[in-house]
């Protein structure tokens, strides 16, 4: 049997900063972050078969299906623990479909691999993910997109209020970051991660609570305490 292996699956509002928290994670300890988009991109680009199925959904108009997905995620699990000892979720699972089947596989290869799977939740208060993404601008290069602040005050602000800091690309606002519809957005968001959530802690998954109001250097520190890093 292999050494443990570990799985965190990141849980928070968009705006919590979990995606920060992940890539500072990812820099300072080697970790590999799943991200489902890019991993649907490049099974596209290479035209394996289940980057075929994904390109056919997506040229009928349909949603990719959630088990598409997860054979997807699981692919990439059992390549990336070849050469890492943890990875990120941050976004995966999205629904009790996706969450049941990662449940399945892992309960049904627990014998070939040794796994720990934690949930950390980036708890934050409404108000100040919805100041965050009011606020927010990316960078337009789909392999950057680093995240800015509006707000001068912020240490996110860019030196050059149009321009990414890294890249130099153009910043745009996100189209679901607009004000209008983030609320919208935000409520949808909760009541999935309430199913989620319950999911996870009824089958007996340790869920770690880390408080997401405050700078990302305080969060990360509380992170790498909880997790016993
Ligand atoms: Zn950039």
């Amino acid at each position: 049997m292999l050494g443990t292996k570990r799985i965190i699956v990141f849980i928070g509002l968009p705006g919590s900063g979990k995606g920060t928290i992940s890539k500072l994670c990812v820099d300072n300890f080697g970790w590999l972050q799943l991200s489902t988009g890019d991993l649907c991109r490049k099974n596209i680009a290479e035209q394996t078969e289940i980057g075929k199925k994904i390109d056919f959904a997506i040229k009928s108009g349909k949603l990719v299906s959630d088990s598409i997905i997860s054979e997807m995620v699981f692919d990439w699990l059992c390549d990336s623990f070849k050469s890492v000892d943890t990875v990120i979720f941050d976004g995966y699972p999205r629904t009790l479909v996706q969450a049941n089947q990662l449940h399945d596989f892992l309960m049904n290869n627990s014998t070939s691999l040794n796994y720990k799977l934690d949930i950390v939740r980036f708890v934050v208060s409404m108000q100040m993910v919805k100041d965050r993404l009011s606020d927010r601008i990316i960078c337009s290069n789909k392999n950057c997109q680093m995240a800015y602040s509006t707000d001068s005050t912020s240490k996110f602000f860019p030196k050059n209020p149009q321009f990414c800091d890294r890249c130099g690309s153009l910043l745009v606002k996100r189209p679901d970051d607009q004000p209008e519809i983030v609320g919208d957005r935000l409520e949808t968001y909760n009541r999935h991660e309430q199913e989620l959530l319950k999911f996870f802690v009824s089958n007996q998954y340790t869920v770690i609570d880390i408080s997401a109001d405050q700078q990302a250097d305080v969060v990360f520190a509380e992170l790498k305490r909880a997790l016993h890093l």
